[in-house]
């Protein structure tokens, strides 16, 4: 069998078990879809959103790229918030990072990954530079990289605070909360470190009054 083979026959004995333990599994999930969670995470193939948390399909909107970026001329991240946000009324958005991140790594780097890479990376290398005094004190390489994973998660739930889309729903629904999560490779333990409730107060340079 050749590797792709695999994955289609491990999907009909995942889709038959399931089956055999819930005969309306798929009936009910084809019908409807109310996720509470919007989990914006790192493209990595280690940090799956579903089973570190415990989740069962149904219950997280994903969307993932290379180090979980807010970029607010992504129409892909953009067009998966308004979704969630406006439509499936999520009640909670978790920027979820991952220490041992590749993205974050490279990003420290001085090498050239060629241009669309190195177009990206760069909104990680200006999270550094926004922070330069506080990680070049650090001198152990790898915990450089782990606190600015951490700076990085904390700057990408702040832009979404930026977004018109989380303004207007917090200021109507008083939701979501955000969330600033980063998982640890290591040990699979997932360490909250930010958190920005529905309403919290935000850079008025960036608040919209008009909504
Ligand atoms: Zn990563």
């Amino acid at each position: 069998m050749k590797s792709y083979e695999v994955l289609l026959h491990e999907n009909k004995l995942w889709a038959a078990g399931k089956l055999a333990q819930d005969p309306d599994f798929f009936d009910r999930l084809a019908h409807l879809q109310t996720p509470e969670f919007l989990w914006i995470g790192c493209s990595d193939s280690r940090v799956p959103a579903n089973e570190i948390t415990g989740t069962a399909p149904g219950e997280i909107f994903v969307h993932r790229n290379i180090a979980n970026l807010v970029i607010h001329t992504d129409v892909n991240l953009l067009s998966v918030l308004e979704y969630a946000v406006v439509h499936l009324k999520v009640r909670h958005v978790i920027v979820c990072g991952h220490y041992g991140c590749g993205g974050i790594k490279a990003a420290m780097s001085s090498k050239d990954y060629k241009q669309v890479l190195n177009m990206w990376l760069r909104n990680i290398k200006d999270v550094y530079r926004h922070n330069r005094k506080e990680l070049d004190a650090i001198g152990d390489e790898e915990q450089r990289a782990d606190r600015l994973t951490e700076l990085n998660v904390m700057e990408q739930t702040m832009r979404l605070a930026k977004t018109s889309i989380i303004q207007k729903a917090w200021k109507n629904e008083q939701r979501p909360d955000l969330h600033g999560w980063v998982y640890g490779l290591k040990d699979g333990l997932i360490n909250p470190v930010f958190e920005m409730k529905a309403g919290s107060p935000i850079d008025p340079l960036y608040e919209f009054t008009d909504l």
